[in-house]
């Protein structure tokens, strides 16, 4: 864990910041030093990149590392959760429900962003659902404190630092608040979930009080969501893509991602909307997708549904957020159902399983829907009673079991 970048010469101005430095943050006498004299660099780099001393020393100067980041970045899942899975939970009634309701009160910023951006309401709406739950999981990590530790410890240093300097940027510039600028532990902050040099990039003050604000203003976001998908290529009018049905005895080695073909292409080979609506003539960039392999839903998908990919870079993700913007505008929930005897269950589900654990006596904190370390032991228990294999996942089969 521990990196060396000592430098040979200390610049002087620093010498009193590295004092306090390593009197607030002596984690190991040398972690410290390191850590001290990493930051003093920072410094530097800092006011090379037009933030102000004044911006560093009251924000960065004196933040502590925070070890725990360190164990998240070298995490490994324990095991590899099922597409199904993730679509249970981030597409569920409720979360349409309150797409629904968001896109009723933002109306009118929501179509002035797509008069704008040339981005559908519901395509925003659902990025926003599925980043933040509509600004409501915005993360709690101090940003600075987590990149900052990543600049200077750990694997990709590099790329952390340019999301530091940036992150200080944006509070230099007067957009965010330090106090404000929480995020996930690998720095994606605020309703859109933005990295900070996103923000640099691509962030929109639409409310135009001056600021570019993704954590306190729905504008902002909203903004800037379809501001990064249309620089992405967004095609105005265009869908993402269909769920389609496959003849049998279909190849399914041409599926993938970046298999591109025209659409005349699968046309021939005999692909068909599973709603039984005619494919759109023309187009040349359709690729198949088979996210639970040939038994499962398959989709076909155009460049927009690249765009929501450039967002998460996870198919997973995408698809969630493609699919939610369809059940926003109206869309059902896919024909082919998940390969699969134990299918995903929804948050509302994942919260009376944990009540249902908790009148067990297994103590696993508030039945708050997420699945979490705890939740999962529990789950695991009593699967191992039930003569199920003990995996800890959050299934019907365990849901139904407990009922
Ligand atoms: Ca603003």
């Amino acid at each position: 864990m521990k990196k060396n970048f000592c430098q040979k010469n200390i610049p002087f101005r620093a010498f009193a910041l590295l004092l306090g430095l390593t009197l607030a943050a002596p984690p190991a006498l040398g972690q410290g030093r390191d850590f001290a004299d990493c930051f003093n660099r920072l410094r530097g780099q800092a006011i090379q990149r037009g933030i102000s001393a004044a911006t560093f020393d009251a924000h960065a100067a004196r933040l502590e590392p925070d070890l725990s980041v360190l164990e998240l970045l070298d995490a490994q899942p324990e095991f590899k959760t099922p597409i199904w899975d993730y679509l249970a939970a981030l597409v569920d009634d409720e979360r349409v429900s309150d797409g629904r309701a968001m896109l009723e009160q933002w109306r009118d910023v929501l179509l002035r962003v797509e008069e704008q951006f040339g981005v559908d309401p519901t395509t925003v709406a659902a990025v926003w659902g599925v980043e933040s739950n509509f600004g409501r999981s915005l993360g709690q990590r101090p940003l600075l404190a987590s990149l900052g530790t990543l600049s200077c410890m750990g694997r990709r240093q590099d790329y952390f630092r340019g999301e530091f300097l940036s992150a200080l940027k944006i509070i230099d510039e007067g957009h965010i608040a330090p106090e404000r600028l929480n995020g996930s532990w690998a720095g994606a902050f605020g309703q859109t979930q933005f990295m900070p040099s996103t923000f640099l990039r691509l962030a929109v003050d639409f409310d135009g009080d001056g600021r570019r604000d993704l954590v306190d203003s729905v504008p902002d976001s909203l903004a800037s969501t379809a501001h990064f998908l249309r620089r992405g290529g967004w095609r105005s009018g265009e869908p993402w893509g269909f769920e389609v049905s496959l003849p049998s005895g279909f190849d399914a080695s041409v599926a993938g991602r970046r298999n591109k073909q025209p659409m005349s292409a699968w046309v021939a080979r005999g692909v068909k909307r599973a709603d039984g609506e005619p494919l759109p003539a023309g187009g040349s960039n359709w690729a198949l997708l088979l996210p639970a392999g040939e038994n499962g839903p398959a989709f076909l998908v155009g460049k927009n549904f690249d765009v929501i990919y450039g967002y998460n870079a996870a198919e997973s993700y995408a698809l969630a957020i493609a699919h939610l913007s369809d059940r926003l505008r109206g869309g059902e929930v896919f024909r082919t159902p998940w390969p699969t005897d134990d299918p995903g269950i929804s948050r509302a589900e994942r919260r009376e399983l944990q009540r249902l654990l908790i009148a067990r006596g297994h103590d696993i904190g508030e039945a708050d829907g997420m699945v979490g370390t705890k939740t999962r032991r529990a789950i695991a228990q009593e699967q191992q009673s039930l003569g199920y294999k003990p995996d800890g996942r959050a299934g019907l089969r365990i849901l139904e079991a407990l009922r």
